[in-house]
């Protein structure tokens, strides 16, 4: 494949910048701009496009987003070490690259994406990659300000993303992600792929919001799945008692058998139980932190 931009191989870059991989910070860094562009094209069509990407490192998969030709990539980068080597990539795309330094659990997007459309694309630290996905799954209003997520996670952590009930990877994150998106594995990465290379093997995946989710409250959605899955080899009807009641009226308003397990129910169950659920909750309770006095 011919090269995709005219800047320094990836290596030089890291090496100049002193970019040595910090496991504190889930750094694996991609070098090969053929793999980059792989996923990128993923994200395809990017014209017109702000992608947002988490963690953009030595900026591998920044370049390659740029060189398909995204309008504009805001990135997210905790590690300052990076910024000199990702102000090269501003220079040579003027007015596309906006970098913010922070958190990206802690960042708030808002003042730095425009009107265009938003998606975001990363290679995720995995240290924090789950927590990323609930935040942006968990999001309101919805439809969410970004039309489509292509990310890389650990395989494991991707079957239990696209996981359908009765399987063994079927669990919270299944539920939330098969609730709000249809979400597809694309394709895996071999560790070999990294600098360093990670223990196991990677993979990416997409995932687009469902313009109509079932109506739900995110919030009671993940009680009841932390409930139902804290315990999954038991019957719901012990299992669901950690919620602080007796669940048989909450389980019969759903339709579900007592005597079910969390991993043979599917999403519009489980979106039954949370909506008995909110109901439930005395007011005070419902979106209020109370503190204690
Ligand atoms: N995108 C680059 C690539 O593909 O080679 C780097 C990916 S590396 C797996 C994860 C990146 O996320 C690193 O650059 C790391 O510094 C950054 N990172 C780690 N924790 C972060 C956080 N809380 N917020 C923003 N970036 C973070």
């Amino acid at each position: 494949m011919a090269r995709i931009d005219d800047l320094p191989p990836l290596r030089d870059v890291i090496r100049r910048h002193g970019l040595s991989a910090r496991k504190s910070l889930g750094q694996n860094f991609l070098l090969d701009l053929n793999l980059t562009a792989r996923i990128a094209r993923a994200a395809e069509p990017l014209e017109n496009v702000t992608a947002v990407e988490i963690g953009p490192g030595p900026g591998g998969l920044t370049r390659a987003l740029l060189a398909l030709g995204a309008r504009r990539v805001v990135a997210v980068e905790r590690d300052e070490r990076a910024l000199a080597a990702l102000a090269e990539i501003a220079d040579r795309y003027p007015g596309q690259l906006d970098v913010i330094a922070g958190d990206a659990l802690a960042v708030d997007l808002g003042d730095a994406l425009g009107p265009e459309r938003a998606r975001i694309v990363a290679n995720l630290p995995y240290n924090i990659a789950t927590a990323l996905l609930v935040k942006w799954l968990t999001v309101e209003p919805w439809p969410p300000w970004y039309d489509s997520m292509v990310l890389m996670f650990q395989r494991e952590v991707a079957e239990r993303i696209v996981a359908k009930p009765g399987s063994k990877s079927y669990g919270r994150l299944s539920v939330l992600a098969g609730w709000r998106t249809e979400a597809k594995i694309l394709f895996d990465v071999a560790p070999s792929a990294f600098v360093p290379p990670p223990k196991v093997t990677s993979s990416v995946v997409r995932l687009s919001p469902r313009p109509e989710p079932l109506a739900c409250d995110a919030d009671a959605l993940q009680r009841v799945t932390e409930a139902a899955f804290g315990q999954r080899r038991k019957m719901l009807r012990q299992s669901l008692k950690s919620l602080g009641f007796d669940p048989a009226a909450l389980l019969e308003a759903a339709g579900l058998e007592p005597t079910a397990r969390a991993e043979e129910i599917a999403v519009e169950g489980f979106v039954n139980l949370a909506r008995g659920f909110a109901a439930q909750r005395p007011p005070t309770l419902q979106g209020v932190r109370v503190r204690p006095s």
